[in-house]
């Protein structure tokens, strides 16, 4: 393991990777996990990634366990990245692709942040921790520590998908529901954290699970070949999963395989749209969004404790923020199974929607090379479908 030590990116305080440290001591910024690039640049070239195992496990040199031991695995897959040709010659890219995370376990990219997130804390010892969740981080970081023997507790808004509420049930979590939104989830965790000492594995709260988001990033540039596409499009709520993006293609860059990086886009919901309004007055920081409310559940975060990373993402990359509406996200996610067989989730269909409405004011040029992300499986999310499908007496005929 080449990790060297955990930095705050505000006030580039540095903390020892061996015990378990949440936000930084002084300012209270979440951490971020660093490498010694020389070795891993030299490990990493010398590495025969083709003889690796086809999953995340396979970038080691970039990921945080110490002990390979203690690695949870649930079975985690490289997620497949698809060339959209039939969407892509109705909305007029030449180049749309849609990676599709729907395929790791649990059916979203949440079960990354939890194979790492759980393996470290397996590592470090912990017995328990509490998170606050929209459903899906909750799901991954519970089955994952069934797998480890630890204990999950998990606070989950009331209107969460009912299927992730099950996932935690299923593999033995303690789940908890309130009447509200995650901002309000993790005011009840912090309060249980500080009263039990126990671990806080709320989003980046812990240094780790941007660890393995970051394996999406990987997985990209390791499928084009090390030749990254021109723009990637994110659903973002916490940010994890596009900070994540980011820090992966820096290493690479800093290693030398790559040296352009993509213009990274976050794609927001029109009724919870903070950084997108942060980007738009060019700000670093985004403001609470009062009354967020939006079918794509997981990007429901009023106020991201890591906005600031995701705005340098999008700055730093001359990337952009961009809001859909929720009628947008629907029809997305019709026509993308409709024209490509992908049920994916509201959330991966808020990407396609914005990447439209990019191509459309020509910030995307049709030649370019664009990735979507659909982040979950629209599996979990059967309600967001209406099938309206005539019923049949047994002696009815159908009429083609
Ligand atoms: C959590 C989640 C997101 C948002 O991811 P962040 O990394 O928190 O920005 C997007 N889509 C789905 C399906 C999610 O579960
Ligand atoms: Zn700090």
């Amino acid at each position: 393991m080449y990790v060297t030590h955990l930095e705050c990116p505000k006030c580039k305080s540095r903390f020892d990777y061996k015990k378990l440290v949440q936000l930084c001591e002084k300012c209270s910024s979440p951490l971020l996990v660093k490498y010694d690039i020389k070795k891993v640049k030299s490990a990493f070239f010398r590495a025969k990634l083709s003889a690796r195992p086809y999953n995340l496990w396979r970038y080691k040199e970039f990921l945080p366990i110490e002990n390979e031991k203690n690695i949870v695995s649930l079975g985690e897959v490289i997620t497949p990245l698809l060339k959209l040709k039939n969407l892509g010659k109705t909305l007029g890219f030449k180049h749309l692709y849609l990676k599709d995370e729907g395929l790791n376990p649990g059916g979203s990219f949440k079960s990354r942040g939890a194979a790492v997130g759980v393996s470290k804390a397996k590592e470090l010892g912990v017995k328990s921790f509490a998170m606050p969740t929209n459903g899906n981080a909750g799901a991954a970081w519970a089955i994952y520590a069934a797998k480890a023997g630890i204990e999950a507790n998990i606070v989950m808004p009331k209107d969460a998908p009912l299927i992730t509420r099950n996932e935690c049930a299923v593999s033995g979590a303690k789940l908890y529901l309130v009447d509200g939104l995650i901002s309000d989830a993790g005011k009840i965790t912090a309060k249980a954290v500080q009263r039990y000492g126990i671990m806080d594995a709320s989003t980046l709260k812990e240094p780790y699970r941007i660890e393995g988001k970051k394996t999406m990033g990987f997985e990209i540039a390791e499928q084009f070949g090390w030749k990254i596409p021109d723009v990637i499009l994110y659903p973002t709520g916490g940010g994890v999963g596009l900070i994540g993006i980011y820090k992966a293609l820096l290493e690479l860059r800093e290693i030398g395989i790559i040296d352009i990086l993509p213009r990274l886009v976050a794609v927001q919901a029109q009724n919870c749209a903070p950084i997108v309004k942060a980007y738009e007055n060019g700000q670093k920081e985004s403001v609470f969004w009062e009354n967020a409310k939006t079918v794509a559940f997981g990007i429901t975060v009023p106020k991201a404790l890591g906005d600031f990373l995701v705005l340098e993402a999008i700055y730093k990359t001359n990337g952009t923020a961009v809001s859909v509406s929720d009628e947008d996200i629907l029809k997305y996610q019709l026509l993308l199974a409709g024209s490509e067989g992908l049920f994916i989730c509201p959330e991966g269909a808020a990407t396609a929607a914005a990447a439209h409405l990019l191509l459309q004011s020509r910030w995307i040029k049709p030649n370019e090379k664009v990735v979507l992300l659909n982040t979950g499986s629209g599996l979990k999310y059967p309600d967001t479908v209406n099938a309206n499908s005539p019923i049949l007496s047994v002696n009815d005929e159908i009429v083609i």
